[in-house]
């Protein structure tokens, strides 16, 4: 995949956005970390920190937490990187159906 693409898969995968689909619980520009097991402290604080400016992630607990948002899902799926870039690029294809399916049925003005 060449960098102009990655770029791109970044641009559509707002990261807050991805974190939701994911599963992480999240409020405001935090989140709960999905590797709160290992967290000395279990208090179910909101320890994951998005960067919606930069579309990066890290939690303050664990050091190994943390980057962009393909890392945000190889680390949060425990899969590898390619799987992750296939993950996202489905997402956004998906995402993209939806609203032309959803644009269509606008048109008609039909109900389900
Ligand atoms: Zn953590």
């Amino acid at each position: 995949m060449e960098d102009r693409d990655l770029k791109m898969l970044e641009h559509g995968s707002p990261i807050l956005q991805v974190a939701v689909e994911l599963g992480i619980k999240v409020k405001s520009n935090t989140g709960l970390c999905f590797r709160s097991e290992r967290h000395a402290d279990a208090s179910g604080e909101f320890t994951l920190f998005f960067d919606l400016a930069k579309n990066s992630f890290f939690c303050k607990t664990c050091s190994d937490v943390g980057g962009n948002v393909i890392d945000l899902v190889c680390q949060c799926q425990d899969c590898d990187r390619e799987k992750a870039i296939n993950w996202l690029k489905h997402r956004i294809e998906f995402d993209l159906e939806t609203r032309e399916l959803y644009y269509q049925k606008n048109k008609k003005r039909k109900r389900k």
